[in-house]
């Protein structure tokens, strides 16, 4: 019945304890949030912002569920290296490269990106899954320690492949690395741009 409603014509949503409640017509309707919200909101370490000018309402108490936003993840890591290989072929044979990923992705914004490069040509244009894979596994590289989790690449996506997934995995990784979480401290130099001589191979030395 919600289906056919727009968000306009909700009369209320109001968090109530692990649920979500929604009233349309005087009527309520409690949905699990783990079934309504994105895995990513379901994480969210900040939900109140760390810094604002104003704030909207009153600081929220959410508390993240990482386990139930993990879901997906966790179940990739229990495949096989052959059976995640096959499943991430299953998923980008279907992606049209359409770059509503990187549109959205607050961290790209290269006035040129690399798929657009032709010499060399990193990708062939036409969206094969291999060309699409390598387009995202360079993104994900490119956007690592400035990468939020904010999730949008996933949303985005017109037909629904995992892009958090991989977003995430790498946003883990930075942070066990790194200790470093993108946007969180202001004072912190970012990631990319701080090393310590001590780190560089022989080759930069
Ligand atoms: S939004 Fe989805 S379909 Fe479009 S380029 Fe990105 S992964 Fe491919
Ligand atoms: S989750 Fe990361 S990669 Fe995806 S849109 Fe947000 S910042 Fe970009
Ligand atoms: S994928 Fe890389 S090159 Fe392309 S816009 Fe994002 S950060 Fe820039």
């Amino acid at each position: 019945r919600l289906v056919v409603k727009d968000r306009d014509e909700l009369d209320d949503i109001t968090w109530e304890g692990d649920k979500v409640a929604i009233k349309v017509d005087g009527e309520k309707k409690e949905f699990p949030a783990t079934e309504v919200l994105f895995d990513n909101c379901l994480a969210c370490e900040f939900p109140t912002p760390q810094e604002y000018d104003i704030l909207l309402g009153e600081p929220s108490s959410l508390v993240a569920n990482k386990p139930a936003a993990q879901g997906k993840i966790e179940k990739l890591k229990q495949l096989t290296p052959e059976q995640r290989w096959e499943f991430w072929e299953n998923e980008f044979s279907r992606c049209i490269r359409c770059y509503a990923c990187r549109s959205v992705c607050p961290a790209c914004f290269c006035q040129r990106c690399f798929v657009e490069e032709t010499e060399p040509q990193w990708v062939l244009p036409m969206p094969r899954w291999q060309d699409n894979l390598i387009f995202q596994i360079v993104r994900n590289i490119h956007v690592a320690g400035r990468c939020t989790d904010c999730g949008e690449c996933e949303r985005a996506c017109p037909v629904g492949i995992p892009l958090r997934s991989l977003a995430k995995e790498m946003y883990d990784t930075v942070d066990e690395l790194f200790h470093y979480k993108a946007g969180t401290d202001k004072e912190a130099a970012p990631l990319l741009t701080a090393y310590e001589f001590e780190e560089a191979e022989d080759l930069f030395r």
